[in-house]
């Protein structure tokens, strides 16, 4: 049985459309610093508009407590009428173009799912469409209370995610590969727990795989360490031996700054006061040839801080390796699809993710609310 139905099973002709996006952008004195979701939710309001709707997108914007002028989505209804090829308006109906609502954190009773806000954000509408994978995996009035209401159905950029991610966890190509980095292990425990199961290796690079090296019992200096996530560590190690691969190599840093004096050392190598802030250049050619390698890659986490020139080469190995491997690579992660959109490859790989969290949490293996409000509609 299917489990949502899309915007092509509905003939949206002359319908009143509600559109849930991921509009949350980051503003920097008033304007969009980056218009990427707003490019990516673009397209689907465009088609619906194309395909004769009355289109109003609503979505969130960070975390106001309540009305805050510096969270309006004013300047986002700026940035996507210069951007889209029909007219676009803030908070006013607008014939044959794309109403933006004001931020749905302003509504009193979104984030407990209030009934009444539900109502209120459905009054006057046909049909809902949540496209917003970066909300999914929060029950709010704007992505749950909505949809039991009006008519619900997933659109395109929803679609794509849940496909592109579904796939990871059931019946990937193999062999199958994940690379895992960035700061906490603690933030992706469950993530690592879901996927070992399923994975051929797991290469794990970032500022998490001090933990699993403390865990073989190796010096990491004053490396990233989550001590209280040692023995569970341990314990995943013993059980999935051999599909956890760990860097072999380093390049450390006496202190945690851009400019701090750094050099290559192998993995036994690691002294006091100094700490690992990117992988070394053996283990990224080593990960980058496991990825080309691969049938299904999935990456999360950068390798390294990249946000410094001096260790972001282990990250960038890895992104170009995903580019240029043949198979089914996806990303996952804010600062993962930073990095290879930095380096202007990410159309070279098959699925860059919009979700952080809702990514994880379908990862995990959990229920997303908002995905799981559309099936009450099948049939
Ligand atoms: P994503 O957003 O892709 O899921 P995370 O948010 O988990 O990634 O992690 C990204 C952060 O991890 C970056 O800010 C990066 O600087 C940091 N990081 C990566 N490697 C290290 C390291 N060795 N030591 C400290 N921080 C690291
Ligand atoms: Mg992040």
């Amino acid at each position: 049985m299917r489990r949502y139905l899309t915007i092509d099973d509905v003939d949206v002709s002359g319908l009143r459309v509600l559109v849930r996006s991921d509009l949350n952008v980051p503003l920097e004195d008033g304007r969009v610093a980056d218009d990427f979701r707003i490019r990516m939710a673009l397209p689907t309001l465009e088609e619906l508009v194309r395909r004769g709707a009355t289109v109003t997108v609503c979505s969130h914007l960070g975390r106001p407590k309540g009305v805050d002028p510096a969270f309006t989505l004013r300047p986002v209804a700026g940035r996507m009428a210069e951007l889209a090829s029909v007219p676009v308006s803030f908070d006013a109906p607008v014939e044959g173009g794309i109403t933006v609502l004001e931020n749905t954190r302003f509504l009193d009773g979104e984030t407990k799912n209030d009934p009444d806000t539900a109502a209120k954000l459905a009054e006057g509408q046909d049909l809902f469409v949540q496209d917003a994978f970066g909300s999914v995996h929060r029950a709010h009035a704007s992505t749950v209370g909505v949809a039991e209401i009006l008519k619900s159905v997933a659109g395109p950029l929803l679609d794509a995610e849940l496909k592109a991610l579904g796939r990871l966890l059931e019946d990937p190509d193999r062999p199958y590969v994940v690379v895992l980095g960035g700061a906490k292990v603690s933030d992706k425990l469950a993530v690592i727990e879901n996927l070992l199961p399923r994975v051929d290796r797991m290469l794990v690079g970032g500022g998490m795989c001090f933990t699993f090296l403390k865990a073989q019992g190796k010096a990491v200096g004053s490396s990233l360490i989550e001590e209280d996530m040692v023995e569970t560590v341990g314990r995943l190690m013993g059980e999935y031996d051999g599909k956890i691969v760990l860097p072999t190599d380093f390049v450390v840093a006496d202190r945690f700054a851009a400019d701090a004096d750094s050099k290559v050392v192998g993995v036994d190598g690691i002294e006091d006061g100094w700490m690992g802030l990117d992988i070394g250049p053996e283990t990224a050619a080593s990960f980058a040839s496991v990825v080309k390698e691969a049938a299904s890659v999935f990456w999360n986490g950068p390798m390294g801080v990249f946000e410094w020139d001096r260790f972001r080469s282990g990250t960038e190995a890895v992104a170009r390796a995903m580019a240029e491997s043949e198979g089914f690579t996806a990303i996952g992660g804010g600062d993962s699809a930073a990095a290879i959109r930095a380096l202007g490859l990410d159309g070279a790989v098959t699925h860059v993710s919009t979700g952080g969290g809702a990514g994880l949490e379908l990862l995990e293996g959990r229920e997303l609310p908002g995905v799981a409000v559309l099936e009450r509609w099948v049939s």
